[in-house]
């Protein structure tokens, strides 16, 4: 597991918090604490967190449930909630929130690092059969995701960094609308401060550059479409 793999703990009672966060350090991840649900979104934008570790009870506004929802609304980052009694696990499985597993307090963090490691494996091989290293856009055009190569029948052509995001990012989601903001979000990231046109500005970019080969629509009302 890579020091980089960001997990956040969201969870008010600090032995339980600084336990967790021992052993995931130990193996090699690097945590961050949030105590309430409100310091929990702001640590998740901030973080951005290969995984989330919940607790459903907390103090504050916003409780683990509220935050599962904001948080799914944006994102699918795993999520494990951590549950003080049966009676929240039936009702977070009831509430069908899209958390990925739960863990009955008290437990013992070898078997939160293990839960966690299991969903990372498993987002991993998801992730993978959903974006393959070579994609194929139509007759002509292929990104290599991998060496980060753009060819239009067989000529290399080189692109932008951003350029080359923002094409890969469509190619992945080919056929479907996304909006200027869902692009901004999800190539520069949600706490980019811009402005809707520097899409636009990629945009032309690519056209120009990958010609007629290349299928991105503008899609009015909505944004763009790469088919
Ligand atoms: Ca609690």
């Amino acid at each position: 597991m890579s020091e980089e793999t960001v997990v956040v703990i969201v969870e008010d009672d600090p032995n339980i918090a600084d336990l967790v966060e021992l052993y995931l350090r130990r193996d090699g991840f690097r945590p961050y604490q949030a105590p309430t649900g409100e310091r929990a979104l702001e640590v998740i934008a901030e973080r951005r967190p290969k995984l989330v570790l919940l607790d459903i009870g907390l103090p504050g506004e916003l409780d683990g449930i509220d935050v599962c929802r904001r948080v799914r609304a944006e994102s699918d980052v795993p999520i494990i909630f951590l549950t003080a009694r049966d009676d929240e696990i039936d009702r977070v499985l009831g509430l069908e929130l899209g958390a990925d597993d739960y863990v009955t307090k008290p437990f013992s963090p070898r078997e939160v690092v293990a839960r966690v490691k299991a969903i990372l494996r498993r987002a991993d091989a998801v992730n993978g059969r959903d974006r393959p290293p070579v994609i194929d856009l139509g007759e002509h055009v292929v990104v290599d995701v991998g060496r980060r190569e753009v060819s239009v029948r067989g000529t290399a052509v080189a692109l932008a960094t951003r350029e080359f995001d923002l094409l890969r990012h469509l190619a992945e989601r080919r056929g479907l609308a996304l909006s200027r903001r869902q692009l901004l979000d999800g190539v520069w990231g949600a706490d980019w401060v811009g402005d809707d046109r520097t899409v636009d500005v990629h945009v032309r970019q690519l056209r120009k550059k990958l010609g007629d080969d290349l299928r991105l629509e503008t899609v009015w009302g909505v944004g763009y479409r790469l088919d």
